[in-house]
Formats: C-alpha cells, structure tokens, sequence
C-alpha cells in the first residue's frame, strides 16, 4: 500500500523545497487548501498553465484564480480599488476571490485569464499553501484538482482519485476545513457576486456599505457554467427517492437513520453542510448508489452557495 500513494506527501522542509523547485521549472502539483484542493502551476509561465489545462481537461475559455501570498505581492498584476482594500482588510488570507482590471504590464500568461482584461485573484489561508507562496516570487494559478466538470477534492486522495501518479507532487494538508469553492466578487464595476460562498453577500455589503448591482456581469465564468461538480451519477435537485438503491442527501434534525440517507448536518449548521457536501457525494458514489437525490437547503447564507452546486450538479 506504502507505494501505492507514493507521490502523497506530508509536509516538511524537504517537501516545501521539493514543491518550490519543480514550481520553478514549471512544473504542477497538488496542493490543499483551505477551501477546496488545487491545481497550482506558475502563472507566469504559460507552459507550466498548459499543463493545467491540459490534465483537467479544462476548456481554454475558462480563466484560473491566481493565488497569492498578499497584497505585497498583486500591484504588478493588477488595478487595486477601494472596494478591494476594504475586503482585503476584513476577509483575506481566507475563502474570498476578487476580479479586478489586469495591469497592461501584468506578467500572469494570457492562457490563465483566457485572454481577459480582468484577473481574479484570492489570498488562499491554509499554512501549507501559505508557506510555499511565501518561498516563490510568481502567484500560483490554481483551479480546483478534480477533472473539469467534476466535484472538487477535499483531501490529498480526492486529487490521487482523478490524476494517480500524473501528478508527481500531492501534497497531504489534512481534510480542507471549508470543503466548498470559495466566493467570488466581481469589483471591476460595483460589485457584483459571481459565484456564492462561505463568505456571504450579506456579511460583503456589510463590509462594503453598499448596494450590489443588479446588472448581469458580462464577465465570463467557469464557476458559472451551468453544468458543473458532477458526482458521477445523476443528482435530482428537490425531489425524494423512490426506493433505497437511491441515496437521499438530508440536512437537520428530523431525519431518521436510513442505510440510504446522508445528513449534511444533524444540527442544521450550513457551514457544516458545506464542508460536508463533497464528502457526502464521494461516499455515495463509492457505496455504487445509482442516483443522488436532495432536497433544497435553506437558501440564505451558506446555504445559498450549496444550493448553487447542488443545482449545477444536477444539471
Ligand atoms: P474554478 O477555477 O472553477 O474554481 O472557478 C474560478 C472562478 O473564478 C470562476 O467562478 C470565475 O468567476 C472566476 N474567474 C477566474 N478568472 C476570471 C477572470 N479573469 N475574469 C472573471 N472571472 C474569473
Ligand atoms: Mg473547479
């Protein structure tokens, strides 16, 4: 077994120096963090986001999140704004993307931001990614390491399930503490939320002191693709099943234990429910249930960003 996940690794000063050089070179490799497991490649480096693309078998039209260690280190990249500063302050390092305008003098390749003038950028928490971004001196892009179209991985071995030994680096961070992708905020006009999170509009507009505007965002979004974080088997969003072959997906108290049934959350916490989802879903697959069915979370907060992937899940 030892050899079987050879290319898992724990963390330590010889893995970090390990993972440093062969970003150098433009190599990839499987890091956690703490919202969903990524792909990270040097996005200075166009060869090095080929080879992301490449593996998830991502379409090129869908831009990559650039990671960074902190706001130090974005001036290059791209145009900072008030509305930034403000976020940046409450919400980073933590689960929080922001599209901003791409600088004319900007070194990310044209292939991470599919050819946009705007880049998205996040401030990733988790210590591991944390102290590698700390080492290098180019932002890692990173989408999630699962297969285009699929769910995202939460550990080490979600990644070693979608890529085996292609990728010569996983390294091990425990299980990802939020497990779900994290917010996106367009701020390149008035902000406007482009894909939902752990980090809620409510708690943004509070930060922010202002209205969201209502307008659809012409920006174009891979999180927004309407088929997306497939499990493998069909879902069926806001139904119940039928008979036990079926797994029904639960959240609360008021359920009774089913050998088919899978509480998000007994206690009705969707930050738990979150961090659960994508767990819940491997399990049922691996159990050779033929059909997932859910029913609708309480859309506010959290909940609001589970509905959202549950919805496309079932797309
Ligand atoms: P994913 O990599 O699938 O987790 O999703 C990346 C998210 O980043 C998408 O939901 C987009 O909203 C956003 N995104 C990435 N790059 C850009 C960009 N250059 N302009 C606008 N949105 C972007
Ligand atoms: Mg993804």
């Amino acid at each position: 077994m030892k050899n079987f996940y050879s290319n898992i690794y724990s963390f330590n000063r010889k893995i970090l120096k390990k993972t440093v050089i062969s970003l150098k070179k433009g190599k990839i490799a499987g890091l956690p963090t703490e919202t969903v497991y990524g792909l990270a490649g040097n996005a200075y480096l166009r060869k090095a986001v080929l080879k992301i693309f490449k593996i998830k078998k991502r379409p090129k039209k869908n831009p990559l999140i650039i990671h960074y260690h902190s706001i130090k280190d974005i001036n290059h990249d791209v145009v900072l704004n008030d509305n930034f500063i403000k976020l940046y302050k409450k919400f980073c390092p933590g689960p929080l993307t922001f599209v901003l305008k791409k600088t004319k003098r900007s070194k990310i390749t044209t292939l991470a931001t599919a050819n946009l003038r705007t880049v998205a950028i996040r401030f990733p928490r988790h210590k591991i990614i944390r102290n590698i971004l700390k080492q290098i001196d180019f932002p890692l892009a990173m989408p999630s390491a699962n297969l285009s179209s699929k769910i995202s991985p939460i550990n080490a071995f979600d990644v070693f399930d979608d890529f085996k030994k292609k990728l010569k680096i996983i390294i091990n961070g425990g299980n990802s503490r939020i497990g779900i992708e994290s917010t996106v905020i367009d701020l390149t006009e008035s902000p406007k939320i482009l894909r939902p999170g752990v980090i809620s509009s409510s708690e943004i507009k509070k930060c922010l002191k202002c209205k969201f505007s209502k307008k659809k965002s012409q920006l174009r979004s891979p999180g927004m693709l309407k088929k997306h974080y497939y499990p493998g088997i069909p879902v069926i969003f806001g139904k119940k099943p039928k008979n036990s072959s079926h797994a029904y997906i639960v959240f609360g108290k008021k359920y009774e234990k089913h050998d088919n049934y899978f509480n998000l959350s007994k206690k009705a916490d969707l930050k738990e429910a979150a961090t659960n989802l994508y767990k819940i879903m491997r399990i049922i697959k691996k159990k050779g249930f033929k059909k997932i069915f859910v029913s609708k979370l309480p859309n506010k907060g959290v909940g609001l960003a589970i509905n959202d992937r549950l919805l496309k899940a079932a797309n």
